[in-house]
């Protein structure tokens, strides 16, 4: 049986408890899959976490011999978030992000 789960068109701030996130309109950051957080920051979900919200993206390379970095594509995507009292981390799979 295939099940297609409604996607959420928003980030809402960690632990948020609206209306909106208990019926899966919208999803707090805390709750974010990592699906979800890629979609975030390429503008594909809209933001509603708070104001001042702020990421750490890192991505890593690895370089063979005649391969330069502006052609390596990321093998991986950290993502974490920090605020007081929160500190959520996310692996993203780099082909959900832009090249
Ligand atoms: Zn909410």
């Amino acid at each position: 049986m295939h099940h297609t789960p409604t996607m959420p068109t928003a980030v809402d701030p960690p632990e948020c408890a609206c209306t909106d996130c208990t019926i899966g309109a919208t999803v707090p950051l805390d709750r974010a899959a990592p699906e979800q957080l890629a979609a975030l920051l390429t503008g594909r979900m809209a933001d509603r976490t708070d104001s001042g919200t702020e990421f750490t993206v890192t991505l890593s390379f690895t370089l063979t011999p005649g391969v330069s970095l502006r052609e390596a594509a990321a093998h991986t995507v950290r993502a974490e978030f920090r605020s007081p009292g929160h500190h959520i981390g996310w692996d993203i799979d780099p082909s959900l992000l832009p090249h």
